[in-house]
């Protein structure tokens, strides 16, 4: 089984152990530089990402894990971790960084106060015909993707229709709601099926 690590400095870390575990991985919390090299792949969970970044800088690892991402690393963002694996930010504080390498624009806090968290059944090709349900809890969305982003999702009714909710670009994969939380696992196993043969 790969060892996939979760990064472990802040955010809903537990959720995503159990459902990698529960996907066929051996899963790993990864808190310091030395965790970084024995993992196969990597997990971002939700969380605050301003936080994130500064925890990640703060414990030596942000070099690490910028330097394995560029050499070709499989992560998967959910929320605030897809935030951490943008390229660019927009509605970011002044001084957050993100790790990057996925070549998309994301909007923090995209959806509004009026509508802080809300779920939705999000029809995911990759995932099958029966629909996916999707909690957003302060999400982002992604605002721009380059050309070499393959969009997974978008979001189907309401206001923000048609804003895009899950990418993917080679390795790297990206969704602005959090399926640790629901029990349906089938990113998760997308996740480690492509870190099985990217
Ligand atoms: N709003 C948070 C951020 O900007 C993300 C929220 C989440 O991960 N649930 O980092």
């Amino acid at each position: 089984d790969p060892t996939i690590g979760v990064l472990a400095v802040q955010g809903d870390v537990r959720e995503h152990l159990h459902a990698l575990e529960a996907s066929g991985a051996t899963a790993i919390r990864v808190r310091r530089p030395a965790e970084v090299d024995v993992i196969d792949a990597l997990v971002i969970p939700g969380g605050e990402s301003t936080v994130i970044d500064k925890l990640v800088r703060a414990f030596g690892m942000h070099e690490p894990l910028r330097e394995r991402l560029r050499a070709g690393m499989a992560a998967y963002g959910s929320c605030a971790g897809m935030i951490m694996l943008a390229d660019r930010i927009e509605g970011g504080r002044l001084d957050q960084q993100t790790l990057g390498g996925l070549d998309i624009t994301v909007r923090r806090n995209a959806f509004g106060r009026q509508v802080d968290s809300f779920e939705e059944d999000l029809h995911i090709r990759v995932l099958g015909p029966q629909p996916l349900r999707a909690v957003f809890i302060r999400a982002p969305w992604v605002e721009a993707v380059g050309p070499e982003v393959q969009i997974l999702a978008r979001v189907e009714t309401g206001p923000a229709t048609g804003r895009i909710v899950a990418v993917r670009q080679g390795p790297l994969l990206a969704t602005s709601f959090h399926p640790e939380v629901t029990g349906d696992h089938r990113i998760h196993r997308y996740f480690v099926d492509l870190v099985r043969s990217p």
